[in-house]
């Protein structure tokens, strides 16, 4: 028999503006000294209530070997949408094991998600419902003489946990965009090439007119699904690394919700990720 999907709930403990456009939220839950790993990159579903409804969201039970989570999520989408609690991709920013308490940094990015309009609002005692995080979907990176980390504020919490594991003299460089310099943090232990977007900047622009490293090199790239596919065809096309050396993933996609369906480029991309492009 598989592991089960993990399905629970978190409540807030503690809210904090590290900057003004992210919130950092502190969560405990009666699951997560089970569910947290220690390891980088971590990430999960949360579950936010529909605007209107009272306490915590419903979720369905799931069964002991529902692997995948293919029937849990049948039985989601057959609650009736005006129920359904919203459900969007997060990164578990770390897990204090003392305190058993999680963090995650929300972008309060302005557009009106349900996810950023709750980051916005987050008081303690609310509780969100949490699918995941899963071992199943955890991917090594890829071994070279260095790595290359970039993305936008969406992938900072990742790029922070990934700077945390990096074994001892592992070469990283950062390439972090954000809406400005108050959108600035620390990152860990790495020189990190700030990219502003009030200053015009963008990741494929900044890396382009970078000078890298001899030897061989391996990138992780996520954030906003166009600009992630500029800066991996530059690194695979202009900079020679090999497919296999650049993980990438669209965080979100312009214009788009997570409930939105994939349109033909996602389609194709997905098709590269799967190693079929
Ligand atoms: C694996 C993974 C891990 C992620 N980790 C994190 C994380 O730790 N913290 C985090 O904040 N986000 C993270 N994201 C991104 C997050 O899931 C999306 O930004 C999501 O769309 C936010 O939901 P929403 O309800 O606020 O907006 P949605 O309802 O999905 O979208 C509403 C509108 O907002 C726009 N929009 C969405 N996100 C942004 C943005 N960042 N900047 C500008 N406009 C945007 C959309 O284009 C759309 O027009 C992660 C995504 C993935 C796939």
């Amino acid at each position: 028999m598989g592991q089960a999907l993990a399905v629970s709930y978190v409540r807030v403990v503690g809210v904090e503006r590290i900057t003004p456009r992210t919130a950092r939220v502190t969560f405990t839950g009666d699951a997560l000294a089970e569910l947290m790993e220690d390891r980088p990159d971590q990430q999960m579903k949360l579950c936010f209530p529909r605007e209107g409804q009272e306490g915590a969201p419903r979720l369905p039970e799931p069964d002991a070997d529902d692997t995948y989570g293919m029937r849990w999520y049948e039985a989601y989408l057959a609650i009736p949408e005006p129920e359904r609690p919203t459900m969007r991709s997060f990164t578990v920013r770390g897990y204090d094991r003392r305190l058993d308490v999680m963090t995650v940094d929300f972008v309060l990015h302005g557009d009106d998600g349900p996810a950023a309009r709750w980051g916005r609002d987050a008081r303690p005692g609310d509780v969100l419902g949490m699918v995941g995080p899963s071992s199943l979907y955890a991917r090594p990176l890829p071994a070279a003489d260095w790595l290359l980390l970039a993305g936008d504020e969406t992938a900072l919490p990742a790029i922070a946990t990934l700077l945390e594991t990096l074994p001892a003299g592992a070469r990283a460089l950062v390439w972090a965009e954000a809406a400005d310099a108050a959108e600035e943090r620390p990152l860990g232990d790495a020189t990190v090439h700030w990219v502003h977007r009030d200053r015009g900047g963008s990741l494929a622009d900044a890396v382009r007119a970078a000078r890298l490293p001899a030897g061989s090199g391996a990138a992780w790239l996520a954030g906003e699904a166009g600009a992630v596919r500029a800066l991996r065809r530059h690194l695979v096309e202009e900079r020679g690394l090999s497919r296999e050396a650049v993980r990438f993933a669209g965080y979100w996609r312009r214009s788009l919700t997570q409930d939105d369906a994939p349109t033909e480029e996602d389609l194709a991309w997905a098709k590269e990720q799967a190693g079929e492009g």
